[in-house]
C-alpha cells in the first residue's frame, strides 16, 4: 500500500454531498434520467471526468442537489463517505453538511440530519464511534476504526432565522456527535451581519465554529471573521498583508484544501499556494479534501501533493497529520485515543 494511504490521517473539512462517490452519482443520475427528472446525457460527461473546470464543478453541485433530496439517498451517501475515508486510514473525520428542507417529500432540517445519523449507524464494515458520550466503545480492539463528528453548515443564502434554526438543531443533536457549526456556500452571497447572531449564539451555547473565510477578496468580511476568533477557518485564499498579520497573531488554525483551491481558481497554481508560507511560519494548519468527489481527490492525495510540490519528507508529513489532532472539535477522550493511534503508527515509521 502506498505510504500516504497507510499513514493515519485526520480530516476536518469535508462536505458530505461534495464527497459523494462518482459511481453513486452516476447511478443516481441515471435513475433520475430514466424518470425524466434530468437529461442524463447533459451530466454524464461531467460525472465521468476527473479534471473538471470551475463551470463543470458548479454544474456537478447542481446535479448533486437534485439527486440528494431524499432521506434514503442521504443515508446511503453518508455511509459510503465514511467508508471511503476509513479505507484510506482516516482515523478521525469531521463531516459537515447543510441541513435541508424539501417540503414536497416531507423533509425538514431535522429529518435530513436524522438520515445522516442513520447513515453513520448503518456503517458495519468497520468500528465507528460518533456518539459524543461513548469514547470507550471505540478502544481496545484491533479492528479498523474511525471517529466521526458532525458539523452543521449554515448556507450563506440563509436568513438569520434559518441560521438560528440550524444552530438550535445542532444543540439538540449533540448526543449523536454534532460538535459545531460551519458557515459555507457561495462566498459572493450574503452578509456577515446576517450570520453573526446565530454564530455568536452557537458559541455561547458551547458549540465550536468554523468559517469559510477569504475564498474571494472581501477585506471587511475577512477582518470581521478573524475578530470573531472562530475555532478554525477554511481556505484563507484571498488575504491581504493586514489580514495575514491578523491571522498569524490569532493562531487560528487553517483548513487547507489544495486541490479545491486550484480547481475553483482561488489560487493560480500549487507552487504559490499559501500552504508554504503558513507552514514556514509554523502556523496551525491541517490538510483537508473539501469535496473529494467533486474535486476527484482524497486525503492521501493531498498529502502526496504537499510532498511533491513543497518537498516535505515522510517525517514532516507524519507530524503534519499528527498535529491535526490538536485542532479537532471532539473532546479530550477522543484526543487521547488519537494520540495513541499516532504513537503506535510512529513506532512503525522508525
Ligand atoms: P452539503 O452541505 O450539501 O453536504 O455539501 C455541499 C455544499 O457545501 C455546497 O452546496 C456548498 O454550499 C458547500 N460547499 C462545498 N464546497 C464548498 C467550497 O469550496 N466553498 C464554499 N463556500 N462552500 C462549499
Amino acid at each position: 500500500m502506498n505510504w500516504w494511504v497507510s499513514m493515519p490521517k485526520v480530516e476536518l473539512h469535508a462536505h458530505l454531498n461534495g464527497s459523494i462517490r462518482n459511481s453513486t452519482l452516476l447511478e443516481l443520475a441515471r435513475e433520475l434520467g430514466e424518470k425524466g427528472t434530468i437529461v442524463f446525457s447533459d451530466f454524464e460527461h461531467v460525472i465521468r471526468k476527473n479534471d473538471r473546470s470551475l463551470r463543470e464543478v458548479f454544474k456537478l453541485f447542481d446535479l448533486i442537489h437534485i439527486v440528494t433530496t431524499d432521506h434514503k439517498t442521504i443515508t446511503r451517501i453518508t455511509k459510503e463517505v465514511v467508508e471511503d475515508f476509513a479505507a484510506e486510514n482516516v482515523v478521525y473525520l469531521e463531516l459537515r453538511t447543510t441541513p435541508k428542507r424539501n417540503d414536497s417529500i416531507g423533509m425538514n432540517k431535522r429529518s435530513y440530519m436524522e438520515a445522516v445519523v442513520e447513515g453513520l449507524r448503518s456503517v458495519n464494515s468497520l468500528e465507528i464511534n460518533f456518539s459524543s458520550y461513548d469514547v470507550e466503545k471505540c478502544s481496545g480492539t484491533n479492528e479498523k476504526k474511525i471517529f466521526v463528528r458532525l458539523l452543521l453548515s449554515i448556507d450563506r443564502r440563509e436568513s438569520t432565522q434559518a441560521a438560528m434554526e440550524t444552530v438550535n438543531l445542532a444543540l439538540e443533536m449533540r448526543d449523536v456527535g454534532v460538535v459545531g457549526i460551519d458557515l459555507s456556500g457561495n462566498p459572493t452571497i450574503g452578509e456577515w451581519a446576517t450570520f453573526f447572531p446565530a454564530l455568536k449564539f452557537a458559541r455561547e451555547q458551547g458549540l465550536e465554529v468554523t468559517l469559510h473565510c477569504g475564498e474571494v477578496p472581501n477585506s471587511v468580511e475577512i477582518q470581521s471573521m478573524l475578530d470573531f476568533l472562530p475555532g478554525r477557518i477554511g481556505h484563507a485564499c484571498c488575504f491581504q498583508d493586514e489580514e495575514w498579520k491578523k491571522l498569524k497573531l490569532s493562531k487560528i488554525p487553517v483548513e487547507i484544501c489544495l486541490t479545491s483551491n486550484i480547481r475553483t481558481e482561488s489560487i493560480s497554481s500549487m507552487d504559490v499556494h499559501h500552504f508554504a508560507e503558513l507552514y514556514k511560519a509554523s502556523h496551525p494548519i491541517v490538510l483537508c479534501t473539501d469535496d473529494s468527489g467533486v474535486f476527484s481527490t482524497n486525503l492521501s492525495n493531498e498529502y502526496a501533493l504537499v510532498s511533491s510540490t513543497f518537498g516535505l519528507g515522510r517525517m514532516e508529513l507524519f507530524e503534519l497529520a499528527r498535529k491535526a489532532v490538536d485542532f479537532i472539535y471532539a473532546g479530550e477522550g477522543v484526543k487521547m485515543e488519537l494520540i495513541k493511534v499516532f504513537e503506535s503508527a510512529a513506532r512503525t515509521l522508525k
